[in-house]
């Protein structure tokens, strides 16, 4: 009797144990699937971004583009010529950047990629700025500008304007006087 006693329990004790053998194995099998399945979409390269423009303004290029698929940061590469000689110029998270490392009167191309932790994507094809203007003023604005009482304009001519009050470019500045764009270039 004794013996059968244990033959028994030990049957309940295996079947016990088993039970939770398919159980441990579904877990397994579901943390191997999401792994898999994490991995795989980790491992994805970002997709080539599109629409990149660089607008030339007054000492500087505006580069803006449409943000690309699985992509984490861009890099953009700036050269003055169209097929060779890029360099990277910077890495960002957004869609746009402000180069203000430009020369005035020089035209520049650019190119830009997507990175992700699985690699980059391909080259953008690259656009070529405008020439990079000079500031709207300064050029023919001595230290000695003239203003009136009325008007919100600074003048490098005092023929310009009636009554002409004799001020430095500064003081303009100062006192919230903007360029007049009849006789300051
Ligand atoms: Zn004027």
């Amino acid at each position: 009797m004794k013996t059968i006693k244990k033959v028994v329990s030990i049957l309940v004790m295996c079947m016990f144990v088993f039970s939770f053998v398919p159980v441990i194995n579904a877990g397994n099998a579901e943390y191997i699937n999401k792994k898999t399945v994490y991995s795989a979409v980790k491992e994805k390269k970002p997709a080539k971004p599109t629409k990149l423009k660089a607008k030339a303004g007054v000492k500087k290029v505006k580069i803006s583009f449409k943000k690309s698929k699985n992509a984490k940061k861009y890099e953009i590469y700036r050269s003055a010529k169209k097929s060779s000689k890029y360099k990277k110029i910077k890495t960002v998270k957004t869609n746009k950047y402000t180069d203000k490392k430009v020369k005035t009167g020089k035209r520049y191309y650019y190119k830009v990629r997507a990175v992700n932790s699985a690699g980059k994507s391909p080259f953008t094809k690259p656009v070529r700025s405008a020439k990079v203007k000079k500031p709207a003023s300064g050029n023919n604005v001595g230290s000695v500008v003239y203003i009136t009482k009325t008007g919100k304009k600074y003048h490098a001519r005092s023929s310009c304007v009636q009554h002409p009050i004799k001020t430095t470019l500064s003081k303009a500045k100062n006192m919230g006087y903007t360029p007049c764009k009849k006789c300051c270039r």
